[in-house]
């Protein structure tokens, strides 16, 4: 499967930074794109733009989830939609701020996954690329996130030795730091927000981990990108510190 074979493309976290851009980014190869999350007016916005299909969609909604192969053959899914909360602050997080975490980039993702898994397979072709983070793989001062992350890895790993030999392909993406809205939603403290934005670097844009997921989701059909971790060039793991070269 190429992507000019690809029927649709299914983008999560479509309102917004990453998924925005991806949606943009397969619009541009000429790919039908569905573009889902729940700003429905931000979506409007973006198909006027693009040609992409708007999809109002709770990701946590799961009658909503388990619909979705019904109406199009989805032959590529993109895993975007997530948050983080409690960052850096497990001992005082609102408990509903644990399930909201978890429940939005693992179990949601799995059952989103779960619901177009048996069309690809069917068809003998597929590909589901899950948006994970560095935060899955290095230490870092959020645990919540972090630990959301890493179930990622780890589904993305098993998942693709699952699916071996069923034609569908399964990768992670790893980004390091991205400007995007993630931190408008993950700290509603203004001064812990600013702290935490204010890097010093000169972070990833949107379209360099879009440009990313085109790579992967363009390889060569014999070719199963796994992980790919994307970083600031000045970004360096553990703690969130920042070293810029003076
Ligand atoms: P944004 O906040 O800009 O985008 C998040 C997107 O997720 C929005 O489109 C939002 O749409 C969607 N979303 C959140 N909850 C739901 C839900 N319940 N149902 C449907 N859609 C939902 O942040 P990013 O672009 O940065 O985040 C995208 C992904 O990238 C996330 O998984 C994040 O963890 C990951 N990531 C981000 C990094 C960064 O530095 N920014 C680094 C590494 C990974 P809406 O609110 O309209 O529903």
């Amino acid at each position: 499967m190429t992507l000019q074979e690809t029927d649709t493309a299914l983008v999560t976290g479509a309102s917004s930074g990453i998924g925005e851009a991806t949606v943009r980014a397969l619009c541009a190869k000429g790919v039908q794109v569905i573009a889902a999350a729940r700003r429905i007016d931000r979506l409007d916005v973006l198909a006027a733009d693009t040609g992409c299909i708007p999809f109002e969609l709770d990701v946590r909604d799961r009658d909503a989830v388990s619909a979705i192969e019904h109406d199009h053959d989805i032959d590529i899914l993109i895993n975007n939609a997530g948050l983080g909360r409690a960052m850096g602050s497990l001992a005082t997080a609102d408990v509903r701020d644990i399930e909201r975490t978890i429940d939005t980039n693992v179990t949601s993702l799995i059952h989103l996954t779960r619901a177009v898994l048996p069309g690809m397979i069917e068809r003998k072709r597929g590909h589901i690329v899950n948006m994970s983070s560095t935060a899955a793989v290095h230490a870092g001062p959020t645990a919540l996130y972090g630990a959301s992350k890493a179930a990622v890895h780890k589904f993305c790993r098993d998942l693709r030795n699952e699916l071996s030999g069923s034609g569908v392909r399964v990768s992670e993406i790893n980004p390091g730091r991205v400007s995007t809205e993630f931190y408008e939603v993950a700290i509603d403290d203004e001064e812990r927000r600013a702290k935490a934005q204010d890097t010093g670097i000169t972070v990833l844009h949107p379209d360099d981990v879009a440009a990313s997921i085109i790579h992967m989701v363009d390889a060569p059909w014999h070719v199963n990108i796994s992980q790919l971790e994307i970083v600031p060039q000045e970004q360096i793991y553990g703690g969130y510190h920042f070293a810029a070269i003076s």
